[in-house]
């Protein structure tokens, strides 16, 4: 059976905590798009990691970590996050790279950095992994595949010479930075070939064995819904799909195979980068719920950089789930909300006066304002808490205020960064 994991919103909503959780019963862990350029924290009997590249499954010695077809792939980083881990005292884990991914260049890297450079105040906040140039080439077809790292040097060659005089033209006239030779992109692949030829296999195919043997395979997604460049808040979303049904292209399964989407959605909303955010808050209000948000405060994985903060939004999350096709929803860090006496909640938006509970294009989104309610608080710690029933009940009329708002079964409830602290509906 294949399950996928991802998320409800701008993305860093504990999907980590959760996929760790799940990868216990997982044979097989696949990240299927994306970079480097989010992480997940997780904290496990070894210690507390940020992962970029690597699946949650690494931690779990029978789980096998593949790196599907449609994630940007960054050896270098991938393979300092190996070498950490094991460096922690994590087992070697087993991990495959689809000969189908494609691979982010150091050039990506840098016309990343120069495009912010360029756009200045106007920048996306890109992360500056090389992402959009990346899945950009990959479109245009100048990419590199994986499989290409064993082809003849001549080959590759040719195909850095056309990627150069492409490429030179931007660098030379439109950012005025240095510009690529084709012997150090050979260079450059080369040294990538000896880093990950062990690891490299038709990742398609073992998924279609593992299946016909009945393995369990975990979908690993990063980021969340409102980050898909189609159903997102276009243009200030990422440059791949975000979204479960994505899970069966950028690993390489039969979309049918796919029964139970998990979408990770956080008891309150954050995020990175620009963009229209509805229920954000500021000031004081915002700095008290960073700075006891997430394990250890609301601070980007990869960036380090304060995350945005606001009330959680059911509009934005009903959507968010709607557009994954969730099966379940895993509502987390509702811990972190026990220090408030009122919950303040967006149920609707307003946009020039006409109240509306289905998220908008990105044009009317950014009149939106939010319609609030305001619940009470539990104003206790619930860390530690097992059962559904030992809640607060102010903290289940919390829950089930959500679960009816957005329309999905929230069948997992997460109340600290810890695997054991889940309570199972
Ligand atoms: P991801 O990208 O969706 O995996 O999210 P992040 O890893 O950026 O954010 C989740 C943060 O919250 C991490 O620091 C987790 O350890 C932490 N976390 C996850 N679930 C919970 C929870 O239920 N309670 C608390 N307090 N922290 C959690």
């Amino acid at each position: 059976m294949v399950k996928a994991v991802v998320g409800a919103n701008w993305g860093d909503e504990g999907k980590g905590k959760i996929t760790d959780m799940l990868a216990k019963e997982a044979d097989i862990v696949v990240r299927f798009q994306g970079g480097a350029n989010a992480g997940h924290t997780i904290v496990n009997n070894y210690g507390k990691f940020a992962l970029h590249s690597l699946p949650s499954g690494v931690f779990n010695e029978n789980t096998t970590s593949i790196i599907g077809n449609g994630v940007a792939l960054n050896i270098p980083v991938l393979f300092h996050e190996i070498q950490s881990i094991v460096e922690q005292g994590v087992p070697m884990p087993d991990i495959k790279i689809s000969d189908r991914a494609q691979i982010v260049m150091s050039y990506h890297i840098k016309f990343d950095e120069y495009e912010e450079e360029r756009l200045a105040g106007k920048s996306f906040g890109s992360t500056k992994s090389g992402i959009a140039p990346f899945y950009s080439d990959k479109f245009a077809k100048i990419g590199f595949q994986v499989s290409e790292l064993f082809e003849e040097e001549e080959a590759l060659m040719e195909k850095a010479e056309n990627i150069c005089q492409k490429k030179n033209v931007d660098l030379e006239y439109l950012y005025h930075k240095p510009l690529l030779n084709p012997a150090d992109i050979v260079k450059e692949l080369k040294e990538y070939k000896e880093m990950i030829a062990p690891y490299v296999c038709d990742v398609s195919l073992l998924l279609w064995n593992a299946l016909k043997e009945g393995k369990e395979i975990l979908l690993e997604g990063q980021l969340g819904s409102l980050k898909d460049p189609d159903h997102g808040i276009y243009p200030m979303v990422t440059s791949s799909s975000t979204l479960a049904a994505y899970g069966a292209v950028g690993a390489g399964i039969p979309p049918y195979e796919i029964k139970k989407i998990i979408t990770v959605c956080k008891a309150y909303s954050s995020a990175v980068g620009a963009g229209a955010f509805v229920s954000e808050i500021f000031g004081e209000e915002a700095d008290e719920l960073r700075r006891r948000g997430g394990d250890g405060g609301e601070y980007g994985a990869t960036t380090g950089r304060p995350r945005r903060m606001g009330w959680f939004d059911c509009v934005a999350s009903k959507y968010g789930c709607r557009i994954q096709g969730t099966t379940d929803v895993a509502f987390t860090v509702l811990d972190v909300l026990g220090y408030l006496e009122e919950i303040p909640v967006c149920v609707a938006y307003d946009i020039d006066g006409e109240i509306t509970t289905e998220f908008p294009t990105t044009s009317l989104l950014e009149k939106a304002k939010p319609v609030i309610e305001v619940l009470p608080g539990w104003n206790c710690d619930i860390r530690g808490i097992k059962k559904y029933e030992d809640l607060p009940e102010n903290c289940r009329k919390y829950i089930e205020f959500v679960e009816e708002k957005i329309g999905f079964p929230i069948t997992m409830v997460s109340n600290g960064p810890g695997r054991e602290d889940i309570i199972y509906r």
